[in-house]
């Protein structure tokens, strides 16, 4: 994955609204088509910027794939990709899961963190796979989403990068920082944020876009300290300091 580099990281004062080449009172009163229009340029630009980005969560399966968000929930998804090997050595199909002895489920995954509540999930996603849909994930968001430990933030995951199916957009933290950070969305509660992204965003975009906005959140658009110097993005964000 391409990544920016970051460049100087001296404090600058925050440009004047005078020089600023889009402000934020621009992005509260910018009509939806030039809404829409400037999230284009910004998807062109991240995907020059990051031509790889894809779902960081490693899988070879939708099975492998549903289970990795699962444990992704508060937690990296480097260190999901640390757990995950094992565990899908020792289940490699929903029954094992099921089968698999609480206490047993909880050791594997104690590392990502609410452990106890994730092996419950996993215990319980594995009896409903195996029970209602014969072992396999299925396609749709309503029979994912009654699925134990999956929201719809999963089911997106799971139907874009394991079925190339555009439900909707994946909104985590990055996702979300960036959206406001850009003037997209003025909504703090995911599942609003990501009604406005559907709105702005063709839908055959909707699960590249969470990946662009993810590695650039990672790479440039920090939490604490956004590289506003080093941003392909610049020109176009309401929040830019440069
Ligand atoms: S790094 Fe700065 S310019 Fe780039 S998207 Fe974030 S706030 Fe905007």
């Amino acid at each position: 994955m391409a990544k920016a580099k970051p460049q100087s990281t001296a404090k600058k004062a925050p440009p004047s609204k005078a020089t600023r080449a889009f402000s934020p009172a621009q992005a509260r009163r910018e009509s939806r088509a030039a809404k829409r229009a400037r999230a284009g340029v910004i998807y062109d630009r991240l995907h020059a910027q990051y031509p790889d980005s894809h779902c960081a969560l490693d899988h070879t399966s939708a099975l492998e794939l549903l289970v990795a968000t699962v444990l992704s929930a508060q937690c990296t998804d480097k260190r999901v990709n640390m757990v995950t090997p094992a565990l899908f050595a020792r289940y490699p199909e929903a029954a094992a899961y099921a089968a698999a002895p609480l206490g047993e489920l909880e050791e594997m995954v104690k590392t990502t963190g609410f452990f106890r509540n994730k092996a419950k999930s996993l215990q319980g996603l594995g009896s409903a796979l195996a029970e209602k849909h014969g072992g396999e994930v299925p396609r749709t968001m309503d029979e994912l989403r009654v699925l134990p430990g999956v929201g719809r933030k999963t089911a997106n995951v799971v139907l874009g990068n394991a079925f190339d199916i555009n439900e909707g957009v994946v909104v985590d933290t990055h996702v979300g920082r960036l959206s406001r950070r850009l003037g997209l969305t003025f909504e703090d509660d995911p599942e609003k944020v990501e009604i406005d992204l559907m709105a702005l965003l063709p839908q055959a975009r909707w699960t590249l876009w969470s990946h662009l906005l993810i590695d650039h959140g990672r790479a440039v658009c920090i939490a604490r300290k956004p590289l506003c110097a080093a941003c392909v993005l610049s020109e176009v964000c309401p929040s830019s300091e440069v």
